[in-house]
Formats: structure tokens, C-alpha cells, sequence
């Protein structure tokens, strides 16, 4: 018999999702509004502490809309965590600004302040900065933001991946002046596709959720000022988002439990570690990550290729956006000896995270890496 496939991370639904749905149906709210949007917001905002959220047909569209509010025009500079999914940077890219790249540090994968630092020094000009908490772990929060501070700089976090992760007891998404969060179909928590504009103040989310909507002016006909675009979330994919997010804090203590498993199980190898994260900061450990020192004989290339023999899904690190030839004429800022994201990018790999995966299927994975060594 074939091998059942084991999941990196796929989308996990309970009982409430379809409960929303359903009742978007029955009462003939299927339509880009309606309460399950609103209640999503509010629910959204509520679970990360407070503030106001907009619903977005996707986590792109909201970092989108944050470089619109944060001003973003054609030729500027954006500084963006080169170690990243590229929807980070694409948005920049939409509105004619000019990327550069931060490298990252090692102790979270995420942007290095010294890098940033020294990017300023570089561009003292650039008002905007894209952080990522990648895998779901947060960044050096507090040292970057003091950075933007300092240089007037908006701050916009990609929280993308690590919606329910904390820093210093806050969630992750709140340290921005805009924070975003995707339900893409392989998140902490989905919606099959979209995404979420949060911030403290109440004005640039109502600002996001006319962009949104075309920039329909508040007219009885259709009176247009400025340009808009289409996209909210629509009310039937918030009833998800709404049952999903009922069961996002068990998906975070699974996805844990993952993460210590491997660590355990790896501890006694030499050269392996886990993806890192800082004492005062919770991930939610959305991916359980190993890197291998480059002394070793076994390279990341070894283990994909073993576990997909077993069908077993596995996936690369990210390949940092400084090495991609579509961004290849950006600049890239790192302030270490060596690249930093390259060495992740060499020397990582994403293990299967799925919280569906039973102790059995961990214990095949576990036993087919260590058997390697
Ligand atoms: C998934 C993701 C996005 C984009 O979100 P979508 O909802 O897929 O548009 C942005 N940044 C990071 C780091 C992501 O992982």
C-alpha cells in the first residue's frame, strides 16, 4: 500500500467553522460584508489586546494598504528582511518604491538590528521598514523598533506567520505601526485565503477598509477621489476565520509540542539545532526548522530527500530576496561577517509541522532523519 502523505502544515477545521458558514448562507450574506467580517475584526483585535483590525481578501493586500498608509510613493526606499516569503516585498515593488534588503541575525533568523542600523547610515532617507516574525518567531522587537524611532521610520510587521506568538508578554502584529496577519491555506490558521490590517488607532483601519472597497466616496452615487481596490474579505470566508480562530491557542500548543518533540529527539546530535528563538519571546512554532553545521556530511538536501522517498513532505528555508533574480539589482545590507539568511537558507530545512500528524508519523520522521547520522 502507498504511504499516506505526511503534511508539512495544512489546514485543520473543527465543527465552528462550517457553523459561520452556514449562517452566512442562511441569512444571504454572501457578499464582500456582513457580520461575520465585522465580528472577525473585532474578535481579531480583541485576541491580540486591543486595537482595530481590517479584513483583507489576502495578507499581501494588507501589507499593500500598511505602504499605502505609511505613504509609500514611487522611488522611495523600503527596507525589508531579505529571509522572507516574497509577498513581503512585492507590495513595495506594486507602488514603484525601491527595495533594500536586511540581512538577518542568529538567534532569531529574523532582521539584524546592527543591519539596520547600518542601513540607515546607508539611506538615511528611507521612511518605511518591513520586519518579519518568520516561522513564527518573533523578532528583536523592541531594538528595531527603537531603530525606526529613531530614524522617523513607520514600522510595518509581517505577522504573517506568527499570529498567536508573543514578545515581552505582547502579541506579535502590535509592535508595527501596521501589523498584518495572513489565513492562507497552510497558516497557524486559515480562511483559505486571507488577511487581516491591524493597528492601534481606529482612522488608517477605516482608511484600509475604503481602500478596500474601490474608494467609494460616501455618496449616493459612485464618486471616486482617489484609486482603490477590491479587497475585502468576503463574509462567508470570515465565518472560517471565526471558527478558526476558536481553536488558534490549541494549534499554538501543538505546533509547540512538535517543536519539543524534534528538539528532544535531536538533541544528542551534534551540529543539528532548531530554528531559535529568544527567552523572552513565545513563537507559535507555526514550522519546526533544523539547521545542519556545514561540517556535517548530512546536508538539508539529504533529509528532503529521504522523507519525500517515504512521502513525506519537507520544504527549503525561504530563499532570502537578495538572491532571487527578479530583486537582483537590489541592495543588500548585512553587518555581520558572513550572510547570515544565506547561511540559514544553505544549511536549513522546514520539517513537517502538521498538528494532525500523529506520534506515530513523528516517530517515522525522527527515526528516518536520525538514521541518517
Ligand atoms: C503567507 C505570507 C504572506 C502573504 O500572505 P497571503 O495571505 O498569502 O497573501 C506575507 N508574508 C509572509 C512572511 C508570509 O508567510
Amino acid at each position: 500500500m502507498e504511504n499516506k502523505r505526511i503534511y508539512l502544515s495544512c489546514p485543520t477545521m473543527h465543527e465552528e467553522e462550517l457553523q459561520y458558514v452556514n449562517e452566512a448562507f442562511a441569512t444571504n450574506w454572501v457578499a464582500p460584508l456582513g457580520p461575520n467580517v465585522t465580528a472577525f475584526e473585532n474578535e481579531i483585535a480583541e485576541y491580540v489586546g486591543g486595537g482595530y483590525a481590517s479584513a483583507l481578501s489576502s495578507g499581501t493586500a494588507a501589507i499593500h494598504l500598511a505602504l499605502i498608509l505609511a505613504g509609500v510613493k514611487r522611488d522611495d526606499i523600503v527596507f525589508a528582511q531579505s529571509l522572507t516569503f516574497s509577498a513581503t516585498v512585492n507590495p513595495a515593488v506594486y507602488l514603484g518604491a525601491r527595495p533594500v534588503f536586511i540581512d538577518s541575525e542568529e538567534d532569531t533568523w529574523n532582521m539584524d538590528p546592527a543591519a539596520l542600523k547600518k542601513a540607515f547610515e546607508k539611506y538615511p532617507e528611507c521612511r518605511v521598514v518591513i520586519a518579519v516574525n518568520l516561522y513564527g518567531t518573533p523578532a528583536r522587537l523592541d531594538e528595531i523598533r527603537s531603530i525606526c524611532d529613531e530614524h522617523g521610520a513607520v514600522l510595518i510587521e509581517d505577522a504573517a506567520e506568527s499570529l498567536g506568538a508573543k514578545y515581552k508578554g505582547s502579541h506579535t502584529g502590535t509592535f508595527g505601526d501596521y501589523g498584518i496577519f495572513s489565513f492562507n491555506g497552510n497558516k497557524i490558521i486559515t480562511t483559505s485565503g486571507g488577511g487581516m490590517l491591524y493597528c492601534r488607532d481606529e482612522e488608517p483601519v477605516k482608511k484600509s477598509r475604503f481602500l478596500a472597497t474601490q474608494a467609494r466616496e460616501p455618496e449616493r452615487h459612485y464618486e471616486h477621489k482617489e484609486i482603490g481596490y477590491n479587497y475585502r474579505m468576503s463574509n462567508v470566508v470570515a465565518g472560517i476565520g471565526r471558527g478558526q480562530l476558536l481553536h488558534l491557542d490549541e494549534h499554538v500548543s501543538l505546533k509547540r509540542d512538535i517543536y519539543m518533540m524534534y528538539g528532544k529527539a535531536f538533541a544528542d546530535i551534534e551540529g543539528v539545532r532548531m530554528n531559535p528563538y529568544l527567552d523572552i519571546s513565545e513563537p507559535n512554532f507555526w514550522l519546526s526548522c533544523i539547521t545542519l553545521d556545514e561540517s556535517l556530511k548530512v546536508k538539508p538536501i539529504d533529509i528532503m530527500l529521504a522523507l519525500e522517498k517515504e512521502n513525506i513532505e519537507t520544504r527549503p528555508i525561504w530563499k532570502p530576496m537578495h538572491m532571487q533574480p527578479v530583486f537582483k539589482e537590489c541592495d543588500m545590507i548585512t553587518a555581520r561577517d558572513c550572510c547570515i539568511s544565506e547561511k540559514v537558507f544553505d544549511t536549513g530545512v522546514c520539517l513537517p509541522s502538521d498538528i494532525k500528524n500523529t506520534q506515530e508519523d513523528m516517530d517515522k520522521i525522527i527515526s528516518i532523519i536520525k538514521g541518517l547520522f
